[in-house]
């Protein structure tokens, strides 16, 4: 269960969520700041919506695993949990030619089927986060966002704003977006 990295480089990750909303200006954003996002699309935007998905990962981003029905996954017994994480990967392989390696469960709520779901079909992490954004709001476990810090913001109306808001404080720290798969510890 990753929910930061254990990294002395002034490095920090973005992840967003879900994809109901797709604003084009959020890629661009990230590009012009040079940094790229791990995303959590439910597999049923990605079906809908492939070349937006796409733009991130020209940037260097993945586009990975959120489930198919973004259920309370602790509810669903395991082979349901499985289809779901699982199934959610191959459809976004089917729909972007490639899925990239992590799972992040809706609400950030597991048991042990989750982990399990994760590992039968080969992805490296179970993702959560140690840093929300929403509305223009920074949360995080008291202070300034820290290196390291896994940042959750989703695809909402409010996201470039938001987004802004980060890139801002990032700057204002010292800090700078790295890729998430460049600082997984050694499986
Ligand atoms: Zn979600």
């Amino acid at each position: 269960m990753l929910r930061r990295i254990d990294t002395t480089d002034r490095v920090v990750f973005i992840t967003i969520d879900d994809g109901y909303s797709r604003d084009p200006r959020v890629p661009d954003l990230l590009a012009e700041h040079g940094a790229t996002a791990t995303l959590f699309p439910v597999s049923g935007v990605v079906r809908a919506d492939p070349q937006f998905f796409a733009r991130f990962l020209e940037l260097g981003g993945t586009v990975n695993s959120h489930t198919v029905y973004h259920d309370h996954l602790p509810n669903l017994d395991a082979a349901t949990q499985r289809r779901e994480v699982c199934g959610a990967a191959q459809s976004i392989a089917n729909s972007l030619g490639g899925v990239g390696p992590f799972f992040r469960p809706p609400y950030g709520e597991w048991n042990s089927d989750t982990v399990a779901a994760a590992r039968s079909c080969r992805l490296r992490a179970v993702v959560l986060w140690s840093v929300s954004v929403n509305k223009g709001f920074i949360a995080t476990h008291g202070g300034p966002i820290k290196a390291g810090d896994i940042i959750l913001m989703h695809f909402r109306e409010e996201l470039y704003t938001d987004l802004q808001a980060v890139f801002a404080e990032l700057d204002r720290l010292g800090l700078s977006v790295a890729r998430l798969e460049d600082y997984l510890p050694a499986a």
